[in-house]
């Protein structure tokens, strides 16, 4: 892998105009590992030059030849799925099994996008008016951008840009600066497969590189995955600047335990949707609603599976959980810990002891489980992002749908019961964008569409899917008469049909 992680600008490697750039780390052994470049407004001038200099070209070719490059894209991520994972994990911490998974739902978006021909058919209506036609189209926006987080550096840029390429715009990539280096295996990958140079740019970097980005006139639109705070900044300043913007933001996933449910497999699931990638997932379980008597019986089955959570490097093949992403997140989790204690939670597993040998300075926490915890405290009401389950216990399902309703995140949730009528009470009530009915992860498939409600999306659409073609493109709808047809006369009256 490179020393020094570049843009990729009009086709090729660019090391920008700025001096700044910002370590790497391996959060395994905790050592930097490399340098990214961190993109000026300048590097973003010229992103937004390559990408409009490509789009007449992209526009215009037809769908059926987009979604060829789409196919071959595919391929290539197929060929070269081991690979991007080892990247992630050498970034990112995560487990290489879950590395792959995650390239294998960014995968499945390609695979819906090569349906783009399918995909952008318009409407047709004979006859609106006598003699009269209409018609509607969906074109692209132009050149837009994707701002993604480090928890999925491949998977998050492949919810946005195969959608938005095979629309027929050019994209530009601002990947996280804590983990760049699967942007330019994208980039290579997507050359390969056919799409020509300046379609897709990646710019590095921080928030000068973000700012720029959502002042610049010649980008029609923002996607942004992130956390809340900036979600809600980036959609405020991106309209502001007369774009399209859709900014998906942070969570604080419930899951809903009923008495009546498979008490085993709902402990199952938690554990891996609680601890999977150690909790540095948007759609990880952060919050276990225990309905009823069965918070002890739940307990007891968590916290010896939480003691026993196989801890380690990314790379180990018995490793359940990686280390976290840096040292300061690790700082920030372990602080969320230190911080339920002092509120009165009981700290059930206490994961900070937690040291590896020969890992000694990687960024590792050991599985938290707290129980007892009240809506009234930090550690439930915010997004701590790490291997931390919180357990709070209420009398009845009502007052457990409340509680799911009133958390200002919306983003995923889910009931474990054997009851029908209280899967569809839940599934109907909740105040939440995407609802598992004993499904801990209800992470929507490529072919249905990614969206949270509440402060975890600020914007109209989803990602992917029917809502992301719908995003990358605007509506056109043509009303048409041929001078052969009737003769109306001049019509000084709204027209009407007939
Ligand atoms: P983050 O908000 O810190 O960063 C996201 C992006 O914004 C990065 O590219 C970063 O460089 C940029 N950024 C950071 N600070 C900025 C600032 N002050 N001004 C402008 N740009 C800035 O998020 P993260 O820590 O990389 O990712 C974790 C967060 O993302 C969590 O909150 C998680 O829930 C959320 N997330 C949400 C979803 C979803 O679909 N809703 C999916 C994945 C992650």
């Amino acid at each position: 892998m490179d020393d020094t992680v570049q843009h990729v600008i009009g086709g090729s490697r660019k090391a920008g105009s700025g001096a700044r750039t910002a370590e790497v780390f391996n959060p395994a052994t905790g050592q930097a590992a490399r340098r990214v470049v961190l993109g000026t407004r300048a590097d973003v001038d010229a992103a937004v030059a390559a990408a409009a200099a490509a789009l007449p070209e992209w526009s215009g070719t037809t769908p059926i030849n987009r979604a060829r490059v789409m196919f071959r894209f595919r391929e290539l991520l197929e060929q070269h799925a081991k690979d991007l994972a080892a990247i992630i994990t050498s970034e990112h911490g995560k487990v290489l099994s879950d590395a792959a998974g995650e390239v294998t739902r960014g995968l499945e978006v390609v695979e819906f996008a090569c349906g783009i021909p399918d995909l952008l058919k318009g409407d047709f209506t004979d006859q609106v008016g006598r003699g009269v036609d209409s018609f509607s189209l969906r074109q692209p926006l132009g050149v837009v951008a994707g701002i993604t987080p480090f928890n999925f550096p491949a998977m998050v840029p492949l919810w946005m840009a195969p959608v938005a390429l095979a629309c027929g715009n050019t994209f530009i990539l601002k990947p996280s600066e804590r983990d760049p280096s699967a942007s330019l295996m994208l980039a290579d990958l997507l050359r390969q497969a056919g799409l020509p140079a300046g379609a897709f740019n990646v710019v590095q970097g921080d928030k000068e590189a973000v700012d720029a980005i959502l002042e610049h006139p010649g980008i029609a639109a923002v996607s942004f995955v992130g956390s809340t705070p900036i979600a809600e900044y980036i959609y405020r300043v991106g309209t502001a600047h007369g774009k399209r913007v859709q900014a998906l933001g942070g969570a604080k996933n419930h899951m809903i335990v009923m008495p009546d449910a498979d008490l085993e497999q709902a402990t199952d699931a938690l554990m891996g949707a609680g601890y999977g990638a150690a909790g540095e997932r948007c759609m990880a379980i952060s919050v276990a609603v225990a309905v009823g008597g069965v918070g002890d019986a739940l307990i007891e089955r968590l916290a010896p599976r939480v003691r026993s959570l196989k801890v380690g490097p990314g790379t180990d093949p018995d490793a359940e959980m990686g280390p976290l992403v840096t040292r300061q997140h690790l700082d920030k989790v372990r602080g969320y810990v230190d911080l339920g204690v002092s509120e009165g939670a009981k700290l059930v597993v206490d994961g900070r002891g937690l040291r590896l040998q020969g890992y000694e300075d990687g960024f590792y926490l050991g599985g938290c489980l707290f129980d007892d915890v009240q809506p009234q405290m930090r550690i439930y009401k915010e997004e701590i992002f790490g291997p931390v389950l919180s357990v709070v216990r209420v009398p009845r399902f009502d007052d457990a749908l409340k509680l799911v309703n009133d958390h200002e995140y919306g983003n995923g949730t889910a009931v474990f019961t054997r009851d029908g009528d209280t899967a569809r009470a839940f599934m109907h009530g909740v105040q939440v964008g995407m609802v598992g009915i004993n499904v801990p992860i209800p992470v929507p498939v490529a072919y249905h569409s990614f969206g949270g409600w509440k402060r975890s999306l600020f914007g109209d659409h989803g990602v992917y899917g029917h809502e992301g073609v719908r995003f990358y493109t605007k509506l056109k709808t043509v009303t048409s008469r041929w001078p052969t047809g009737i003769r109306a006369g001049a019509q000084f009256v709204m027209p009407t049909t007939g």
